[in-house]
């Protein structure tokens, strides 16, 4: 009798807790191995490890206002997860060896817990549980296409149509192309303005291209020719061709979607939306959300033909 009770130990053992702790042991290291990450903190200059989701997490609370809708933050979430992993790049300099960086102007944005708390302050709790549940609720979800993870560029509110990519940085994808994207008027800030004393704009031209090409006295401004979603692709001035992006850059502009009224004394810049326009606009997003889309349906919206996958069985 003891003999079979021995046996029947054995078995016990070989069958559940061989297998548990196998499998405990199989988790880490596939965890370990792909999707934890390691990322240099732009600012203080300290490599970081952290789960992929909980990295994400804080990508979502820097990149989007956490009082969003549910879903505009999921979307946000899978567009944030799908960048990331196309963008890990220990050989990348400025990475300094790590997978990614958070400097927003390379990789993404990002805020840790602290920071998170110093800008909610006692809201804290809820918009962290609400950003959680929308990466937790996408956990692993990514967009690919053509079995290739996807170029999830988004911007925060376009001029009411999103930019083809290959207008705005020369590249093209075809899932990175015009869509409406009316909700972007119902941002407050939709449209800002910028006057301009008439001196400065031909100084800071001519600063630009390095000559003394444009006077003020006989400054001409052509008609600008537009992008397919109504962004400044170039603009003559005083025989110069400028680029809608150069302009943007030289004088601050929200985004590339401008006109430009001006007298004996000043410019006048409207400009529509903010950001480069491309992929998802996060304003539209929530629009869509607030009428009721899910996140699948936002993310097929701004990435038309791209498959939602996911990276966990
Ligand atoms: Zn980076």
């Amino acid at each position: 009798m003891k003999d079979f009770f021995l046996r029947l130990a054995f078995l016990i053992v070989m069958l559940v807790v061989v297998p548990c702790v196998i499998n405990l042991f199989f988790n880490e290291s596939y965890s370990d191995n792909i999707y934890q990450l390691k990322i240099y903190e732009s600012k203080t200059g300290k490599i970081i490890k952290l789960d992929i989701e909980d990295y994400i997490s804080g990508v979502v609370a820097a990149e989007m206002p956490a009082t969003f809708g549910e879903e505009a933050l999921k979307s946000q979430a899978v567009a944030a997860r799908t960048y990331a992993l196309r963008k890990i790049n220990k050989d990348a300099p400025e990475h300094k060896g790590a997978d990614l960086c958070t400097d927003f102007a390379h990789c993404q944005a990002y805020y840790d817990e602290k920071q998170m708390r110093e800008k909610w302050g006692s809201k804290s709790d809820f918009y962290i549980n609400k950003i959680n549940d929308s990466v937790l609720s996408t956990k692993g979800e990514y967009l690919s296409y053509n079995n290739e993870i996807a170029s999830t560029v988004f911007h925060a509110c376009s001029n009411g149509i999103t930019e083809n990519s290959q207008d705005v940085w020369g590249g093209s994808f075809p899932y990175l192309i015009c869509v409406d994207s009316p909700g972007d008027m119902q941002n407050p800030n939709y449209i800002t303005h910028l006057s301009v004393p008439k001196a400065d704009f031909v100084n800071k031209l001519n600063e630009f291209i390095g000559e003394q090409k444009i006077e003020s006295e006989t400054l001409i401004i052509n008609e600008p020719k537009l992008t397919e979603g109504g962004n400044v692709k170039s603009i003559n001035v005083s025989g110069i061709e400028f680029e809608g992006t150069q302009l943007r850059k030289v004088f601050g502009l929200k985004s590339s979607a401008f006109t430009l009224k001006y007298d004996d004394e000043t410019l006048i810049f409207d400009v529509y939306g903010s950001g480069h326009g491309v992929g998802m606009s996060q304003y539209g997003a929530q629009a869509m959300a607030i009428d009721g889309a899910d996140y699948k349906t936002i993310l097929s919206h701004y990435y038309p033909g791209t498959n939602l996958k996911k990276m966990y069985k």
